[in-house]
This record gives C-alpha cells, structure tokens and sequence, in this order.
C-alpha cells in the first residue's frame, strides 16, 4: 500500500555514532553547494515543481509523461536527505510514475510498519543496491527480468551521504540477508557537484536510472533520467560551484585544504 510506505518512521535515539561518521565525511567533502542554493533561492520566486528559483526552473528537462519502470523500487531514505536543496531523489520523482516507486524515510526502519517493505523483503527475487563484501555485480542478473514485475519484490536502494547509507545498511539488519549487488563500475557519475568517494560512485538518481535500465532491458531510461540532473549541475557551475573531484581523483582537495587555498587567494589579492 502506497500510503503505508510513504509514512516517516519513527526517529531514533542512536545519533551519535552516526554525528561522528557524518563529522568524519564534512572533513572531505564540500557541502557547499547547499549553502550556494540557498542563497541564489533567498528572496525569489521558486518553481512549485522543482523548487528551484523560477528564472532557472529545470522542469522543461522533466519527461513529458512519467516513464514507466516494470522494475519495482523502494527507497529507504535518510530523514536528513529530504531537506537537501540539491537531493537527486525529487528529480527521481518528477521523471517516473509513481505506482511502482516507494520512498520510506528513517534511519532504522521497523519493516511490519510498511507493506511494501515487508512483502519485499518476504521475497527471494528482493535485492538491496549496496557495495557490501559479499554484493555480487548487478549485471549477473539477468536483464530483463525486471525486479517486481510478477510479485512484490523489489530493488531496494539507500539514499542518503555515504556515511549514512553506511550507518543505515550496518543498522537496518534485515538488510543484511537479502542478496546485495552492486554497479559494475562502469559508469561516470555526473553529478559533479557532489564528492563522490570513488569515481565508481554514482548519486542516487543514477544508480536507480543505471540499476533499472538493466533490470528492464531499457537503456534509453537513463538519458531520460539524467536529463535533469545534468541541467541542475550545469546551472549550479554557471553559479559559481565549481567541479568536485571524486575522492580517488588526482585532482581531488579535502576541504580544509580548498579553504585554505581559497582564504589565501582572496587575502593575496586584496
Ligand atoms: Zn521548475
């Protein structure tokens, strides 16, 4: 049941372990852009469908008609995600039709609160997208087959900072018994406003649009869905961020090292 799914659960106590992770993250990368969009937002007139200022709406990169997926998807996603100003899961929303996309928001999720979940999870066919030890390649499933389609299993995916979906995946321990796979690999992320660990780490959005064009046989999905992510960071580095480097990258800066650098430029010049 939708309604069922789409509840919040309930918060937690355990905020600690995960302030620490999420403390050890903010020393690499550069949660900056939220503060740029913030302040390009503050005081103007914001598009109802993707809440970004009006004179840059993104919404003509939106599908004309929401995509199908046969493949059904469930995402658990972080309680602080929602309010990220430049979170990949709304375009997500804006692109597909809603009757086989879920999103569960928590931290540790009680499964019997949610229908969905709970018959996912009840199935074999049910995989969690996460980079554990033992996730075998996505793409050793047969593609095609699509995930759902006859019953109600899922691809289940953790949406949230690196260190959450960590301290989700560790906390969440039904998770830990469903077959876990991962992306091959093989695709660049383009989301380049955003530190990625490795250049083999995606965002949200592309490994849903990655992971369902295999399941589905259906390639083409993924320009569809990317279409707006890419307007978003291309008029986010028209807007003064700059290009993040993902963290194996040559080119990568910890962030106290760009600040550091940029603090010197700016006194040097002035
Ligand atoms: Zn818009």
């Amino acid at each position: 049941m939708a309604a069922s799914c789409n509840a919040r659960a309930e918060p937690l106590e355990e905020e600690k372990e995960l302030r620490e992770e999420e403390d050890e993250e903010s020393l690499f990368a550069f949660p900056l852009q939220d503060d740029l969009e913030q302040e390009l937002i503050r005081g103007r007139a914001v598009c109802g469908r993707c809440k970004r200022p009006s004179t840059v709406c993104i919404c003509s990169c939106f599908p004309e008609k929401p995509v199908s997926m046969a493949t059904r998807v469930i995402i658990l996603q972080h309680c602080s995600e929602e309010s990220r100003c430049l979170a990949t899961v709304p375009l997500l929303q804006e692109c597909i039709t809603r009757e086989r996309f879920h999103i569960i928001k928590g931290k540790r999720f009680k499964v019997n609160k949610f229908t969905c979940l709970q018959k996912a999870i009840e199935s074999k066919s049910t995989v969690v997208l996460y980079p554990s030890k033992t996730a075998i390649p996505l793409q050793s499933l047969p593609s095609g087959a699509s995930i759902g389609k006859e019953d109600d299993s899922a691809l289940i995916v953790l949406d949230g900072t690196w260190a959450q979906t960590r301290a989700m995946f560790s906390q969440n321990h039904f998770l830990h018994s469903l077959k876990q796979v991962k992306l091959n690999g093989e695709a660049v992320s383009q989301y380049v406003i955003r530190t990625q660990p490795s250049k083999q780490s995606l965002s949200t959005i592309e490994s849903v649009a990655h992971a369902v064009a295999w399941l589905d046989g259906t390639p083409e999905i993924i320009d569809v869905l990317l279409h707006p992510l890419i307007a978003m960071c291309q008029y986010q580095l028209e807007h003064g961020a700059t290009t993040h480097f993902s963290k194996d990258h040559p080119r990568y800066m910890p962030r106290a090292d760009f600040k550091r650098k940029h603090s010197t430029n700016s006194s040097g010049s002035s």
